[in-house]
């Protein structure tokens, strides 16, 4: 009997590689390793329809229940791969060995912890996790104070559960817009503005010079403004991948599991996908990590390919979403370390209907819509166009 191929990891990437093993006919024992006590599921549901308690945990899954059986895949739930070698060819779990045949490292991120907020007392979320989601919804309600640091698209978007809750919502954020990293700053005003238009306090430009807390309320010291109050403090400053098991084995990291662009890690019978991959881009010409969830299924498809011995290569660009209150949104490209030029902005910006191209070189680099969902596929063909050729 032939060894498995083993897939750790229990999120998205995963379970489109198990389900590409089987699509391209593979055969062979497939076994998913997933730490969390839960079947598969995606996460951008956590901090949207799932948080604000108007969709139910089964819409978050994957695959439905019945067909990891249907499809002969095996899902170990709260079953932690503790250590692999590749050399061997074997993992461990549970303290047992377990040999493969192949090996997807889908292990995703960790939300980046504040050590000063995790010691001050004060009540702190981190989301990653449906528990973390089950326990941020459970602080919502109407009059409850909750402080998010960060406004980056996560905090962005619990702040907006938040208040459809009714609660009194803060957000602070050390850079001078929402999202500047990812959107600059002409595109991040349109989120500030959404945000103090649906009653957000949002603190921009502030440090957080302390936190104190009594188990039950936080409360935040910051520079240059007052203090915050709050019943709970949801930090969103990012996440890291989680190498662990790739760099314990001496496999090349570097912000991520490097792999070449077929998910192929230096090691020719083990792979890496999605949040924790850093990968070979050959349209882009230089490797990245993404963190969306198109991202997981573009590289666990690849994965899932490439392992069942199908050539493919991961060539999309970029692409993400987010629903924020009205206002949903469509991203593809990608804004090199060298930034842009300028961003060309058509349609009704105050109106938040509007497509938005960030330049460089005269050439698209990435491309958006705001509400004005018959773009979608234009935004993502004009990418890689002269700025001249947009209409
Ligand atoms: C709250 C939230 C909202 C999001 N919203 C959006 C959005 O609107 N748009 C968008 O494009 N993207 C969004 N994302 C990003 C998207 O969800 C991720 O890119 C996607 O989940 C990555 O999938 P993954 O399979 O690579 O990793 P994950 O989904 O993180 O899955 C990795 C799994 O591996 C498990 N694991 C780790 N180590 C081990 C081990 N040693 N043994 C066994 N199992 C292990 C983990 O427990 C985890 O369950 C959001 C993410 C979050 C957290």
């Amino acid at each position: 009997m032939s060894a498995p191929v083993l897939i750790v990891g229990g999120g998205l990437a995963a379970a489109t590689a198990a389900a590409t093993l089987r699509e391209s006919a593979y055969d062979g024992d497939v076994v998913v390793y997933a730490a969390e006590p839960h079947l598969p599921y995606e996460r951008p549901g956590l901090s949207k329809g799932y948080l604000m308690g108007e969709k139910d945990a089964d819409s978050l899954l994957v695959h439905p229940p019945s067909w990891y059986a249907e499809h002969d895949v095996e899902v170990r739930t709260s079953t932690r791969v503790e250590s692999i070698d590749p050399g061997a060819h074997t993992v461990t779990a549970d303290g047992a060995s377990q040999p493969y045949a192949k090996l997807l490292l889908a292990t995703g991120a960790t939300p980046r912890h504040l050590r000063a907020a995790d010691e001050s007392g004060a009540p702190v979320a981190y989301l990653r996790t449906r528990e973390d989601s089950d326990r941020i919804r459970s602080a919502l309600a109407p009059g409850r104070r909750i402080a998010v640091l960060g406004g980056g698209f996560l905090g962005l978007e619990v702040a907006a559960a938040a208040r459809a809750a009714g609660a009194e919502v803060t957000v602070l954020e050390s850079l001078d817009q929402p999202l500047l990293r990812v959107l600059g700053p002409e595109v991040g005003a349109v989120f500030a503005d959404l945000h103090r238009e649906h009653g957000v306090d949002l603190r921009l430009g502030v440090q957080v010079t302390g936190f104190d807390g009594d188990g039950r309320r936080a409360r935040l010291t910051v520079d240059g403004s007052p203090a915050v109050d709050a019943d709970l403090l949801v930090v969103g400053i990012g996440a890291t991948p989680d190498v662990s098991l790739a760099a314990a084995a001496g496999l090349p990291v570097d912000d991520g599991i490097v792999v070449d662009s077929r998910m192929r890690t230096s090691h020719p019978d083990v792979f890496a996908a999605g949040d924790v991959a850093r990968a070979h881009h050959p349209v882009l010409g230089r490797s990245i990590r993404v963190e969306h969830w198109d991202n997981a299924i573009r590289q666990g498809r690849v994965a899932g390919h490439v392992m069942a011995g199908v050539d493919d290569e991961a060539r999309d660009l970029p692409y993400f979403f987010t629903d924020q209150y009205d206002l949903g949104m469509e991203y593809a490209g990608s804004v090199g370390p060298d930034g842009y030029d300028e961003v060309v902005l058509h349609g009704d910006v105050p109106g938040r209907v509007f497509r938005a191209y960030w330049v460089a070189g005269g050439t698209v680099v990435a491309a958006m819509h705001v509400n004005d969902w018959d773009a979608s596929e234009s935004v993502r063909a004009a990418v890689g166009r002269r700025v001249a050729e947009l209409v």
